[in-house]
């Protein structure tokens, strides 16, 4: 039996561009660890390269975001053409099955462990179900990752990645967790076992790259305790390694000294806002403004790059504080903006319940807006126009070239942790990328306004597929 697993991926800019970076989606490699040992199993990253929809599988499976849903049906359909079976995984398939049903032979909601295998068993007796809804095995039926089948060559930046927990503790009103996934972890000898038995290394770069991974979760600091337990049973592993958690979780020196001791060189926090008003709004009380310069020096200073994503847009946010955020960024002398977008309401969220009573949501939105660079509602403050315009200003200010030069002048001596210059180094093209999803011209980043794609557009009438309307 022959398997293909892809995650599918489409361009902010609607341009059909990839763009390989340091994390990709694992969900292949998950995927592939779920499949039986007598299945040919191959995975396709569409972030880094195309799906050769010329072969043949017998089966087909798909992971994607809600923005790449229309793209995927595309794939979908064409491969169902040619007599193969697709399956739809995911959020947005959890979410949405009966859309999903119509384009994909199976749909799963929910956790894959316990639905893949029994898919699979059932695909080999020609028994197939469209739907597959079994309850979560909690986090110790997480297999091992298929790492092997990670194709370096495709993407020469990639860090193997590894679940540790899945979900989070906070409820941020714009997170598709919040209400929808409660914190859960792995045993610490399990995921040890896994980065120590199972990993493959990235060998590209002359071998530099070669003893380093991140942690996919979401919030690794979801129990500061088992984030104890887990940095303890990794110092003696010697590796290097980046994760996601909260800011909260900074706080705690001692916590922040012992993750750098385990190998730690790269935090990433969604701070969201430096504005207290749109944090209240997002019921992000976790973030705390005034420390943000006190644990900024502290994170640096113990060896660890501190990397934060903001996002325009959110109820708080006025003109005043969207033209001065530059400002507030410069007062702060060593923060590090890597990733800036638009809040967005994805459909399993309070934020979009609330919009949807409100009557916020823009008119004619497509899955394909839900992707966290368009605007996909009336802010309670500014004009769609002018959440957009600010958008493409601020990229365009912070994903320059002396705002790295800023960031390599003001961060390369304050640690002298083995591997600390090297990661800061190896982070100046992660903030030149905050530019990417606007170097498209033509696009007006306001949803119901922006066609998709050409070639999906192109691939959708020929094969009469409609997309996918929210409002
Ligand atoms: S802290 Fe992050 S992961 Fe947790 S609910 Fe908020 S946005 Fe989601």
């Amino acid at each position: 039996m022959r398997i293909a697993v892809i995650a599918t991926y489409t361009h902010p800019t609607r341009l059909r561009i990839k763009e390989p970076s340091i994390m990709q989606s694992s969900v292949p490699e998950l995927i592939a660890g779920l499949c039986p040992p007598h299945a040919e199993v191959e995975i396709f990253n569409e972030k880094e390269t195309d799906i050769p929809l010329d072969r043949h599988w017998d089966l087909v499976f798909f992971s994607y975001l809600h923005s790449y849903y229309e793209h995927t049906k595309v794939l979908s359909t064409l491969l169902r053409q040619r007599g193969m079976k697709t399956v739809a995984g995911g959020r947005h398939a959890s979410y949405f099955p009966d859309d999903a049903k119509a384009y994909f032979d199976a749909v799963i909601t929910g956790e894959p462990e316990a639905n893949v295998p029994a898919l699979i068993e059932d695909f080999e007796k020609g028994q197939l179900q469209p739907l597959y809804n079994r309850p979560s095995l909690g986090p110790t039926a997480i297999r091992p990752y298929r790492y092997e089948l990670i194709d370096f060559t495709h993407n020469k930046l990639r860090l193997p990645g590894i679940e540790a927990s899945r979900g989070c503790p906070f409820t941020c009103n714009f997170c598709v967790l919040t209400g929808n996934e409660r914190y859960r972890y792995r045993p610490v000898a399990a995921v040890i076992d896994e980065i120590q038995t199972r990993m493959h290394w990235n060998p590209n770069f002359m071998g530099l790259m070669g003893d380093a991974f991140v942690f996919l979760d979401n919030n690794l600091g979801g129990s500061p305790k088992y984030l104890r337990e887990l940095c303890e049973a990794l110092i003696p592993l010697k590796k290097t390694w980046g994760c996601a958690l909260t800011f909260n979780v900074l706080k705690d020196e001692s916590l922040v000294k012992l993750m750098a001791k385990a190998g730690c060189r790269y935090v990433y926090t969604g701070l969201e806002s430096l504005n207290p008003d749109s944090l209240k709004a997002m019921n992000k009380g976790q973030n705390k403004l005034s420390e943000v310069d006190a644990v900024i020096r502290r994170v640096f200073s113990a060896g660890i790059l501190l990397s934060f994503g903001l996002i325009v847009g959110s109820d708080g946010d006025t003109n005043e504080y969207l033209e001065k955020l530059p400002t507030y960024l410069a007062d702060l002398k060593y923060f590090s903006v890597t990733f800036l977008g638009i809040v967005c309401p994805y459909p399993e969220t309070p934020f979009f319940r609330e919009l949807q009573a409100e009557g916020r949501l823009l008119p004619g939105t497509v899955s394909r807006d839900y992707d966290g660079y368009t605007l996909c509602h009336t802010p309670k403050n500014l004009h769609p126009s002018e959440v957009v315009e600010h958008f493409n200003r601020l990229c365009m200010e912070l994903g320059s070239l002396p705002n790295i030069a800023k960031h390599y002048w003001s961060k390369l001596t304050m640690s002298d942790m083995p591997r600390y210059k090297q990661t800061i180094l190896f982070s100046g093209p992660e903030i030149l990328s905050i530019r990417n999803p606007v170097k498209n011209k033509a696009r007006r980043y306001i949803a119901g306004q922006d066609s998709l794609e050409a070639w999906d557009v192109e691939q959708m009438r020929a094969l009469a597929l409609q997309p996918q309307r929210l409002t």
